[in-house]
């Protein structure tokens, strides 16, 4: 089903409740991650079935035999206060944590690490941070999401620690395996504070992004340079994804609202990111670092913006 900027309305509220026996007790409503307004439009909506079609790493036993129905509608919708796109619903945390757990086939997810362009697009992101950081020996860095700790292996060097942030106990076990500390926020807060860090595709996927940056923000020194980045939902890209879905097409598989809940513009992920007390390197201004590695640093900063138009960016913590 798509809508065209209808406002939520009775619609869907009737909607919600029509399915209320299996759906009710298992998702939240959510305001507007970015500014908490209440006031938002519909952009269009996504069934559970549709969202299992175009994600190839999702376990089809797990969408059968769901607690949500298959038809159930999540949508998408828009801040009228400030414009943020984000999904309405959330699953609760324990069908969340059922859904990363059974729900995605972590070998697919974990195939992902072994290919060479990961590598080499992690070293590229490396280097590039360690062009910015003003540390000159020993650092300590955190991966804060850091999945199979992929980053953290590439990272880890002499006279540099690296830990990370996860909760999957299948990802943790595999990080420890490549000689990566890897727990919860606990652990995280215990080895604070550090000097460089990564946050890679993780904030679409939290219900409240704004305040995981300010906890990242904690547990940095001032000065300290990181990467983030998110997937591209500029205005171009949700107008595509809008005239797809009313083609009858599939949209493309970041509009996922059961693991993306956020759908970051350049301009929203700059705010928020500003907000929670960092500021962007657009352009490395540090004196220790040589004209040409300025420039060749210049090149790839630009060759990742053209890759990722906007929501990948470099960040020092003020
Ligand atoms: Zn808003």
């Amino acid at each position: 089903m798509v809508r065209k900027s209808a406002s939520i309305t009775e619609e869907v509220t009737f909607q919600l409740l029509e399915t209320m026996d299996y759906t009710t007790n298992h998702i939240k409503e959510r305001f507007c991650p970015s500014c908490s307004s209440q006031n938002q439009t519909v952009l269009f909506t996504l069934s559970m079935a549709k969202v299992f079609q175009v994600n190839p790493t999702y376990h089809e036993a797990w969408f059968s035999e769901s607690s949500i129905s298959p038809d159930f509608e999540f949508p998408i919708v828009k801040c009228n206060e400030c414009g943020f796109v984000f999904s309405r619903f959330r699953m609760k945390d324990e069908i969340a944590f059922s859904y990363y757990n059974e729900g995605i086939d972590a070998q697919k997810s974990q195939e992902k690490i072994f290919k060479k362009e990961k590598r080499t697009s992690f070293l590229e992101i490396w280097r590039n941070l360690n062009l910015i950081s003003d540390k000159q020996d020993y650092a300590k860095v955190l991966d804060f999401g850091a999945g199979w700790g992929d980053f953290l292996a590439i990272a880890k060097s002499p006279g540099v620690e690296v830990f990370g942030l996860e909760f999957d106990e299948r990802k943790i076990a595999f990080a420890q395996s490549q000689g990566v500390l890897a727990g919860d926020i606990q652990f995280i807060k215990k080895n604070a504070p550090y000097d460089i860090f990564m946050c890679n595709q993780v904030l679409e996927h939290l219900n409240q992004p704004k305040e995981a940056l300010e906890e990242l923000r904690g547990v940095l020194r001032i000065g300290a340079v990181g990467f983030i980045s998110v997937p591209n939902f500029d205005e171009p890209v949700i107008d595509q994804q809008l005239s797809l879905l009313n083609s009858g097409l599939p949209a493309k598989k970041d509009v996922d609202p059961l693991g993306h809940l956020n759908y970051f513009t350049p301009q929203h992920l700059r705010k928020m990111v500003s907000d929670a007390g960092f500021e962007e390197i657009s352009f490395p201004s540090t004196q220790n670092v040589t004209k040409s590695l300025l420039s060749s640093l210049y090149n790839s900063l630009k060759k990742n913006t053209q890759e990722k138009p906007g929501t990948s960016i470099y960040v020092r913590a003020v």
